[in-house]
């Protein structure tokens, strides 16, 4: 690792101040999950290094005015363990707590797996699935973004140099919505995403489907919203016959975004079971199943 100056401010506005000075050649450190391994491999060469996390106005998560929102800075395991979150939006939760070991849980944060943005990263799945927004700050100002923009291509956020990622938020879900999330990998512990998906689904007093949002991870450069899925499921009562048939459709759409990728069969085929999972879970969550369809 080559030398670099090396920064930890304490607030927000110290930290813009830095990110400004050094006119967007810095490098910001959250948990470091990431960072710290790019900058030893030395993957990623820089003269000064701004570590975030002992901004403590950037680590909260709350729910006010319809809308859950978390600040940059809140880690998987906040998040693992926030009652709210538990209880209310499933999807997340799953996600959270399935992320990599409880080590990297108790130090990556949700910003930097959003900035990150692996193609086998967790949460951006889930978030999309959310519809959630990002906001963004530099010393000029603040930008705000749904997350589905924020992701240009691969690995390329539309995060400039002297901006930090502050907080992200989605609607809290409403009575009558449930969210559901699942990964598929190679293992049991510290998986790393092969197929992940993620599902909001929406529905009125007489159990019929209002609005789906339905998300694929793992498959394309950024998670991928699922149009044709989304209004299939449009106006169906929710039940395990109206979900069954996703399976074949996600299989179908896996193997259409991946068709030449020698891992192509094994995520068409693997899919396949998520989707049959993850819908359970849906059913569960409204309390008319008990996993799987
Ligand atoms: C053993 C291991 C297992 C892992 N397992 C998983 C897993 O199961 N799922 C998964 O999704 N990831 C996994 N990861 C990857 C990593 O832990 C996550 O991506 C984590 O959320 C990164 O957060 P961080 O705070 O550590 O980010 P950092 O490493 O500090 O930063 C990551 C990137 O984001 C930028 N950044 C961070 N915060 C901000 C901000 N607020 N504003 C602007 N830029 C910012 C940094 O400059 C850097 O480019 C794993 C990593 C390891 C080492």
């Amino acid at each position: 690792m080559r030398a670099f100056n090396f920064y930890t401010p304490k607030t927000l506005a110290e930290a813009l101040e830095l990110l400004a000075q050094y006119k967007g050649s810095a490098t910001v450190a959250a948990g470091g999950t990431d960072i710290v391994i790019e900058l030893k491999e030395r993957r990623r060469n820089t003269d000064c290094v701004i570590s975030i996390n002992k901004i403590k106005e950037l680590r909260y998560c709350e729910v006010a005015a319809g809308q859950v929102r978390i600040g940059a800075l809140t880690t998987f395991s906040d998040l693992e363990n926030n009652p709210y979150i538990k209880d209310k939006v499933k999807g997340l939760h799953s996600c959270c707590a399935h992320v990599g070991s409880p080590q990297i849980r108790n130090l990556g944060t949700i910003g930097g797996n959003v900035v990150n943005c692996s193609v086998a990263g967790d949460s951006p799945t889930t978030l999309m699935a959310l519809d959630a927004s990002v906001v963004l700050r530099s010393k000029a100002g603040k930008r705000e973004m749904k997350l589905t923009d924020f992701y240009a291509d691969r690995k390329k956020t539309r995060i400039a140099g002297d901006e930090l990622l502050t907080e992200i938020y989605f609607d809290a879900p409403a009575k009558g919505v449930a969210t559901a999330t699942m990964k598929l990998g190679k293992r049991k512990a510290l998986v790393i995403v092969v197929v992940g998906l993620s599902i909001l689904v929406e529905k009125d007093d007489s159990d019929s489907i209002t609005r789906a949002q339905v998300v694929v991870g793992g498959v394309s450069p950024k998670p991928a919203r699922l149009p044709k899925v989304e209004e299939y499921l449009i106006g169906k009562p929710v039940s395990k016959n109206t979900f069954a048939p996703c399976a074949g459709m996600l299989s179908d759409i896996v193997g259409s975004m991946i068709p030449t990728r020698a891992s192509m069969p094994y995520k068409r085929e693997g899919v396949k079971g998520v989707s049959d999972k993850t819908f359970g879970r849906i059913l569960v969550d409204f309390g008319l199943g008990e996993g799987g369809c």
